[in-house]
């Protein structure tokens, strides 16, 4: 019979409680053994949750306090030596705890460990950090006491252990080498790891390769089969399950199915038409985990169209040889749908969460086992999916209508940048090595304050904006008094660049508890692309034209880009992304236009997540620029030539989409530069960027102010690199969670030192 079975399940909690448990052990509040307490309750709970709807594959070490990947780090014992001297982490004794989350977010003596990326998700993890000598050890035995306390509880787990090749692969060596070569040093605290967790009473294991849906170097490859015959033999009679999921096998797809193990797990849900392959390709002594409901977003699944599809696949690979699954980890979905109580019912009726996502593969794989009573509610799942699909708030003729309409000409300014630019410049009237900043200000406590007792209803909306209004006029003040030469309004009625549009276009939601973990106890709240867009009425005209009136000098609008909007919100899965980009597009294209007609010389679209929306494989990355640039010039284009447009983006490494960025035709782009010093200049010179660019002159990550040589060095190489006609002096990025005294500190080194640039000419 198929049985259920899951990957993981969010730790964060229904009301968040492990982030503010964790947040409470920082503050001194709270202690380790409540801290411990209330992760042994939320791990019972899940596992309850699961246990109760009938899997027979429940995952256990998908818990951590801070990161799964710092876990696996701890536990094999890779601990940098700036931890490793200072605190026990091979024992988890009480000061291992100030330990682990010292790597995590560093002492005041000692930086924490690089954070990056999850794959394409919006989770981030901490980068082990391995010396070419790296030696591992099994270590602190967590995660098989916690195979002991679910069976304690009455339930068989199946921990999950990130495998050893995509361990190495989020790796970085110190020395910059290549961390595959450290595969025989970890392979033995691999081996222990597995076999502690098969003494401790697990009869499965879940072993995480998420790296064979990427591009593998051909070590990466041979490491494969080398590793699992070993990792085999330590897990000893254990069923061991390989975990693939974020995308297809593809080319990868025969090495997947000739490892020696007893369950490859697939997703479905990013690559469904794999099942055929993978099941043609599945040796007979290969079961399959087929991860067919999506644990990357919240739409409910149609089970009947699932059942069609899946009941062959059954058939064929027998019935003995199949676990139902979400696509991967639940982490990346909010908890639980029925938590969000604000929700209208009709869109509550369209949206499903983990436990929810639990709901289905328990009743997919009833039904698949002929449980009629599984039926009915296969139908439910499929009216719920159609009636959404055909809701009137989801099809909005006049979008499609518009959509229909556009031509290759609205992705065009009509005049080339060589033409543009003096027109902009005659315009805007500015000096050489024009001043800015990245549009946000200071968000004071006060400012947060003012917006919360908004929300809450304890101000009214004359108040608010009177609030607000005192704080842009103060800041349009300062930022003259400071000498900039293009101002911002300064971004206080905003609480997030994505949410605020969210929640100003139709075809979008917000959800009141939708809270998924972005990174240590850090949750996001996603907005909901559920329906067409449509910009109901101006988002930002107000705010624009008020702090514009305030000042003779040119003040720039300020908008978040189609794509990096897209990127940070769940997305609808019944179109592809690309055309729900392009709506998002059309609706800020008419604001971009509007902007102009209120008078602003200067609008600015900012791009932060176009890098980071960049596909898993190579092979697919020229089909996602071409659509991500087109989007944003669609949104850019409807403006008069005289009308600057600028664009920012907060990342360094960019010389692999240089070409995609080129192609923006942005007049002025602005990007993070001081942590990465040269190489960003060397990559725009090398480009011979054609446009106008801004490469930060001081990192905005840190409190610490500049210091004159620091920002003269850095503008003085900018210059060397890029000469000082299309130069812009700016900071890295917005400087929302700066406080004023830092940034007036810093703005001025940035403006004195724009000046002596100046006279040095
Ligand atoms: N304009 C935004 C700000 O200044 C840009 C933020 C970002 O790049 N992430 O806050
Ligand atoms: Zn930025």
């Amino acid at each position: 019979m198929p049985i259920s079975g899951n990957l993981g399940f969010p730790r964060i909690g229904r009301d968040r409680e492990l982030k503010w448990e964790v947040e409470r052990y920082w503050q001194g509040v709270s202690d380790a053994t409540r801290l411990a307490d209330l992760a042994a309750t939320l791990r019972a709970t899940h596992w309850r949750l699961q246990a109760d709807r009938g899997f027979e594959r429940i995952p256990s070490n998908d818990f951590s306090l801070y990161d799964q990947v710092l876990d696996t780090s701890v536990t094999l014992g890779a601990v940098p030596p700036r931890f490793g001297d200072r605190f026990d982490l091979a024992t988890w004794d009480a000061d291992a705890l100030d330990g682990y989350f010292a790597m995590a977010r560093g002492a005041h003596d000692v930086p924490a460990l690089e954070m990056t990326k999850w794959f394409d998700t919006n989770y981030h993890y901490l980068v082990p950090e391995l010396a070419p000598d790296q030696e591992f050890a099994y270590s602190s035995r967590q995660d098989a006491a916690m195979v002991r306390e679910a069976s304690a509880l009455g339930v068989a787990t199946r921990p999950v252990v990130i495998g050893p090749i995509t361990f190495l692969r989020l790796a970085k060596r110190t020395d910059e080498g290549d961390t595959i070569e450290l595969l025989d040093a970890v392979l033995p605290a691999y081996e222990a790891w597995l076999s502690d967790l098969v003494t401790a009473g697990a009869t499965a294991i879940q072993l995480d390769e998420p790296a064979l849906v990427l591009d593998l170097s051909e070590a990466e490859k041979a490491a494969y089969p080398r590793a699992y015959e070993r990792l085999r033999a330590a897990a000893r009679g254990a069923e061991v399950m390989l975990a693939t999921y974020f995308g297809g096998l593809r080319d990868n797809l025969s090495l997947a199915v000739g490892l020696p193990v007893d369950v490859l797990h697939v997703d479905l849900v990013r690559d469904p038409e794999q099942l055929d392959a993978v099941v043609a390709a599945a040796p007979e002594g290969l079961a399959l985990s087929l991860g067919v409901v999506d644990g990357r977003n919240i739409w409910r699944a149609d089970l009947t169209a699932l059942h069609r599809r899946l009941a062959p696949a059954v058939a064929h690979l027998g019935a003995d040889r199949v676990q139902i699954a979400p696509s991967c980890s639940l982490l990346h979905v909010p908890v639980d749908v029925t938590r969000d109580t604000g929700l209208d019912a009709e869109l509550a009726t369209w949206l499903s969460f983990a436990v929810q996502r639990l709901d289905e593969v328990s009743v997919l794989t009833r039904a698949l086992n002929g449980d009629a009573d599984a039926q009915a509610a296969l139908a439910d799942s499929a009216m719920a999916v159609a009636a959404h699909h055909a809701s009137p708030r989801v099809l909005r003729p006049e979008v499609q209508d518009r959509l229909a309409h556009v031509t290759a000409e609205w992705g065009s300014r009509g005049l080339p940048y060589a033409e543009r630019a003096p027109l902009q410049h005659e315009r805007l009237g500015l000096p050489l090595l024009p001043t800015t900043t990245i549009g946000s200000f200071p968000q004071t406590a006060d400012v947060r304050r003012h917006r919360a007792s908004f929300r809450r209803g304890e101000v009214d909306a004359a108040e608010y904006r009177a609030g607000l209004q005192a704080a842009t006029r103060a800041c349009v003040r300062k930022q003259e008094e400071l000498g900039l030469d293009v101002l911002a309004h300064g971004e206080f009625e905003r609480t997030d660049m994505v949410e605020f549009f969210g929640e100003k276009l139709d075809g979008f939601t917000t959800t009141s508890h939708g809270w998924v973990q972005s990174y240590g106890s850090r949750c996001v709240k996603p907005p909901v692309i559920f329906g067409d867009i449509v910009r109901r009425e101006p988002m930002t005209i107000d705010w624009a034209s008020y702090a514009a009136g305030l000042t003779d000098r040119p003040l720039k609008g300020m908008l978040t880009g189609p794509v990096t909007i897209l990127q940070w919100s769940f997305v609808r899965s019944d179109q592809p992304e690309s055309v729900t980009t392009r709506q998002i597009a059309l609706a800020l294209r008419d604001e971009v236009t509007d902007l102009e007609a209120a008078g602003l010389p200067i609008v600015q679209v900012d791009e932060p997540a176009l890098r980071e929306g960049l596909p898993l494989r190579r092979a697919d990355w020229d089909a996602y620029l071409a659509w991500a640039t087109d989007a944003f010039r669609i949104a850019v284009s409807g403006v008069r030539p005289d009308t600057q447009i600028h664009t920012h983006m907060c990342y360094a490494e960019f010389g692999d989409v240089m070409d995609a960025i080129i192609a923006l035709d942005a007049d002025v782009i602005s990007m993070e530069a001081s942590r990465s010093g040269m190489q960003l200049l060397d990559e725009l010179s090398a480009a011979q960027y054609p446009n106008e660019v801004g490469p930060g002159v001081w990192d905005i990550h840190s409190p610490r102010v500049p210091t004159a040589e620091e920002v003269d060095r850095l503008l003085g190489a900018a210059i060397a690199a890029l000469g000082a006609a299309k130069l812009w002096v700016n900071p890295d990025c917005g400087l929302k969670t700066r406080g004023w005294p830092e940034v007036e500190a810093s703005i001025e080194t940035m403006v004195a030192a724009a000046e002596r640039a100046r006279d040095a000419r």
